[in-house]
């Protein structure tokens, strides 16, 4: 990142903090909710199996860009089968990058393409060793590892989603950094249960064993890109959302924080990591300030 959007984004991190503000910094645009799998956790793939058009993709870019946002994510859907009028994802990056967004990200499942050198982080979905993420997304694990030892020169980030069925492989998961030189950092999150999913959501028990792992897995020295401090937030459940800083938007259609804001309950429940880290953030949270330095700017 350069050192003067580093600074604008301190400066927006103060003034939202001392001002209270509500204003947006960080916007995503889903491109499609056309998806090539069928992963046992989702709730949003193929309701309408529809490509966003191009000239509404970049009209949302523009208005996000004049609104103050700044960190743009593309996702899906499946985001990298996403085309229309003769562009595609990469096209869509390096416009977002012309127009002046400090970190253009992609999140993606991995099976299609990962040589997006023009992103600044890929989001790469994984969710556990070979065994039970093959159970929870198909039989794409060894596809997506072949994708990774293609796709030189890129900043990859392993995404996982920690539920039931995975929670026990978090340091499988850590341990694929130690192989492949391009996974420079893991996010994880945890299981958020929309409707059909519940079976998947950790009890007490279950997300002290995982969170423990993650904070062992700190501690060793493995690349994870969470905020320590922020995992006491998530046990304990007590960090204010939504996260207006958030901005997510689908077809013309806009959510604070994301879509799932919308559904009855759920947000009592989230697993987002990224909702519970932004939220102290921009609320001041000084443990949550301090793991900031420490590791966004490691990994970005
Ligand atoms: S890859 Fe993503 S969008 Fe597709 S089914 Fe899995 S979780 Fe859903
Ligand atoms: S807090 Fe935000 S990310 Fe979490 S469920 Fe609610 S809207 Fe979704």
């Amino acid at each position: 990142m350069k050192i003067k959007h580093l600074l604008s984004l301190i400066c927006f991190g103060i003034s939202t903090i001392l001002l209270k503000r509500k204003k947006p910094i960080l916007g995503t645009i889903i491109l499609t909710d056309y998806c090539n799998l069928s992963c046992k956790h989702c709730a949003v793939n193929n309701i309408n199996r529809q490509m966003f058009s191009y000239k509404s993709i970049r009209k949302e870019m523009e208005c996000f860009y004049k609104e103050g946002i700044r960190i743009l994510f593309f996702c899906g859907g499946e985001t990298v089968l996403w085309q229309d009028s003769g562009k595609n994802v990469k096209d869509l990056i390096r416009e977002a990058k012309e127009i002046g967004f400090y970190i253009v990200n992609i999140v993606t499942n991995g099976t299609v393409d990962l040589n997006f050198p023009e992103a600044d982080v890929i989001f790469l979905s994984l969710d556990g060793n070979r065994l039970s993420h093959n159970i929870i997304r198909g039989d794409t694990y060894d596809l997506i590892l072949k994708n990774l030892s293609r796709a030189e020169g890129c900043n990859i980030c392993i995404y996982m989603a920690v539920n039931k069925l995975n929670y026990s492989h978090i340091e499988d998961v850590c341990q694929l950094t130690k192989e492949y030189s391009n996974i420079n950092s893991i996010s994880f999150n945890f299981h958020t249960p929309y409707k059909g999913t519940e079976s998947l959501i950790l009890n007490m028990e279950e997300k002290r064993i995982a969170v423990s792992t993650i904070r062992k897995m700190v501690k060793e020295g493995m690349p994870i890109f969470n905020l320590y401090s922020a995992l006491d937030a998530f046990l304990k459940n007590d960090w204010p959302r939504p996260c207006y800083q958030c901005i997510v938007s689908e077809n013309n259609k806009r959510y604070i924080c994301g879509r799932c804001v919308q559904i009855d309950g759920l947000c009592k429940e989230c697993g987002y990591l990224f909702a519970v880290e932004f939220s102290l953030l921009c609320k001041g949270n000084i443990p949550a300030i301090f793991d900031m330095l420490k590791t966004y700017i490691k990994y970005v």
